[in-house]
């Protein structure tokens, strides 16, 4: 999954990662999911141990644009999980009290506690994306966030909290299909946003400022993942190997148990 990863420094081009990447699997689905099953069982079993380990924390950021599979993959790929240790905080246009304050304000107050797994379904890269690119705060203010990101994501790190960033990466077409079917699918219907279609219009810029989201912000502690999401189940399969393969080198074990040697239960 390192060929996924961004390297600290790197100048990305998203046209060259290429959205409908299968890379291994050739397009053979049954085989990933096969895959992706065992790694999923894997995950759960892992998450429970972090629970009851309670020495670390996990912070997972999802970000793409809209229709990328960003619900999708939560429901997908955590659905095994214990709601007790997983939370999930979907950041939305800011209220006025959240306006009020500096833009990390809402965002650290969410961040996971011993033993937790948080995902952030949007963060604060919002900040630096459609902040950007609708103007929302003046190119002198937004510009400085990228360092802030990265230092606030250090010391989230330095204090315990494992961080891992996924860019789930569609093609225009892929898009321009997934919202067709939110209007032609009944089922599908209650997802559709016409806003969405408004964004779509500004996708050369979103394409620019992620970016230098991606260029300015993975770093060694805190690194940003690359997910060619044209193929959901190419997209879940990476995000789950990387979050086993991370889980694992965490060393995770079961507290010490009491002397229990001479408690009786009467
Ligand atoms: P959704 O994730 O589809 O429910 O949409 C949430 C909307 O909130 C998206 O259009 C985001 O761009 C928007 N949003 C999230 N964070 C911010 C922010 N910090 N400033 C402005 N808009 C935001
Ligand atoms: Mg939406």
């Amino acid at each position: 999954m390192e060929r996924h990863r961004v390297k600290p420094g790197t100048n990305v081009s998203l046209a060259s990662w290429d959205p409908a990447d299968t890379s291994g699997f050739d397009g053979d689905k049954k085989a990933a999911e096969k895959v992706f099953t065992g790694l999923n069982e894997r995950l759960e079993t892992l998450q429970e141990l972090l629970y009851a380990d309670q020495r670390h924390k996990v912070l997972i950021v999802l970000q793409g644009m809209d229709t990328s599979g960003k619900d999708g993959t939560i429901r997908n790929i955590f659905d095994g999980t214990n709601p007790i240790g997983v939370k999930v905080a979907s950041f939305k246009r800011p209220t006025s009290t959240e306006l009020a304050h500096d833009y990390l304000w809402r965002v650290h107050a969410q961040t996971p506690g011993s033993g937790e797994v948080v995902i952030f379904n949007r963060s604060h890269y919002e900040d630096v994306l459609v902040v950007r690119v609708d103007g929302l705060a003046p190119e002198a203010r937004w510009k400085k966030r990228f360092e802030h990101i990265n230092a606030f994501e250090k010391m989230l790190v330095d204090e315990g909290t494992t961080v891992l960033k996924f860019f789930l990466h569609i093609s225009k077409d892929e898009q321009k299909e997934r919202l067709q079917e939110r209007l032609d699918d009944p089922s599908k219907n209650w997802k559709f946003d016409p806003n969405d279609l408004k964004v779509r219009e500004k996708w050369d810029a979103y394409q620019r400022a992620y970016e230098d989201v991606l260029s300015q912000t993975s770093t060694e502690a805190a690194p940003w993942y690359i997910v060619p999401a044209n193929k959901k189940w190419y997209r879940n399969l990476v995000i789950t190997e990387v979050l086993v393969a991370t889980l694992e080198g965490l060393g995770l074990r079961f507290p010490a148990a009491p002397d229990l040697a001479n408690i009786k239960v009467v």
